[in-house]
């Protein structure tokens, strides 16, 4: 059986499905879902993420929590979480570097948040001996209820989406059916109404995409900072307005590819809406910093330094590469991800993030 029949005989039964179903079809079905069934990450992969670039990223972000750590008095028993840790990568390159800290480890433990089972073991692999507690988890929800420093890079950009669209000025949401011949096609659901000043504000076929996963997982990571101390760390690319475009996207081996080919083996996401993120977090009564692009972010806390000292001892091919990858960080061209890239924060009491 390939996805896509499994997708069409689920549209037989039920009739078309939302973006956000297929998304998560795509994404994650257990056995033919994507990041079950495939090896997204690196130059033979589809995509490559900051922390798979370089070493300074996970030493920025490890940095970064060592400081709010600090600001929570040095707290003992607090879980530092990552979610969607890929291949651990970013996580390797924090433990290694924040290991001279005093305290800092003795005082921490590292929750993993993932919910493909191959991309866990692969964790377990890469970082299950570099500190003496490590667990997994498949959701937040099932954190243990302590004081939190949470980490999601490229996460949110992989939560499924709903899509609705304005046509003749009336709202209707884009589905997934199939057409004459039988092969999957976008559809439009019947008129629904629509609520809001972000409907208010929408042009003439404007594109409004919502994720009620982040907006779920917001919540949650909100509460868990009110009651316990903590702080969140959001980077991903998206945009700080909310910009009435579809966004959904299909990588494969870095190319764009069409959405509904091949699926199970391309990487489908959109771009993350800061905006919504800010008001749920604003909204919730935490002190939200930021959005700001990631290029200011790791600039402000210190990633030319960093790679000025790597450089110091490195050949002048490893200089090269360290250089290359700074730029590619922080750059602000379109194919770099200093501007593509956005940084959000939430806190409580007292706590002051760096790098906004
Ligand atoms: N942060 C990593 C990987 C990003 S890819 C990096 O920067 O390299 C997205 C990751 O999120 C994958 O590990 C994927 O399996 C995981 N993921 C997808 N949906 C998730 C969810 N709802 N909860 C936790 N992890 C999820």
């Amino acid at each position: 059986m390939t996805l896509s029949s499994h997708i069409k005989n689920i549209i037989s039964h039920t009739g078309p499905i939302s973006i956000s179903e297929f998304m998560q079809l795509a994404l994650s079905h257990p056995l033919y879902g994507y990041y079950q069934a495939k090896e997204p990450f690196g130059t033979k992969g589809d995509f490559t993420t900051s922390p798979e670039i370089s070493q300074m990223f996970g030493e920025m972000i490890g940095a970064w929590s060592a400081h709010i750590w600090q600001q929570m008095g040095c707290l003992q028993d607090v879980v530092i979480v990552e979610m969607g840790p890929g291949r651990g990568t970013l996580m390797a390159d924090f433990l290694r570097s924040t290991a001279k800290i005093p305290g800092f480890h003795n005082s921490i433990s590292i929750a993993m948040v993932e919910t493909s089972k191959r991309l866990q073991e692969l964790q377990r692999n890469n970082i299950g001996n570099m500190h003496p507690r490590i667990s997994w988890y498949e959701d937040v929800k099932s954190l243990p209820q302590k004081p939190i420093i949470v980490i999601a890079n490229e996460l949110f950009d992989a939560l499924p989406i709903r899509q609705y669209i304005k046509q003749n000025g009336k709202w209707h949401e884009k589905m997934l059916g199939v057409d004459k011949n039988g092969e999957l096609a976008f559809t439009l659901s019947p008129e629904i109404k629509m609520e809001g000043k972000l409907i208010e504000n929408a042009p003439e076929n404007g594109v409004v995409e919502i994720c009620p996963q982040g907006g779920a997982i917001i919540k949650e990571l909100v509460e868990r900072v009110k009651m316990h101390n903590g702080a969140v760390l959001i980077i991903d690319y998206g945009y700080i307005e909310t910009q009435y475009k579809d966004t959904l996207d299909a990588i494969g081996g870095h190319q764009h590819r069409n959405i509904l080919e091949d699926i199970g083996a391309l990487d489908i996401s959109a771009h993350v809406d800061f905006q919504a993120l800010k008001k749920a977090a604003d909204t919730a009564g935490v002190r939200v910093f930021g959005p700001t692009t990631q290029g200011s972010f790791l600039q402000k806390l210190g990633i030319g330094m960093r790679a000025e000292m790597l450089c110091k001892n490195a050949s002048d091919e490893q200089k090269h590469e360290i250089k290359t990858a700074l730029a590619r960080l922080v750059g602000n061209s379109p194919e770099e991800m200093g501007e593509l890239f956005k940084v959000i924060s939430f806190t409580t009491g007292n706590i002051v993030p760096e790098g906004f």
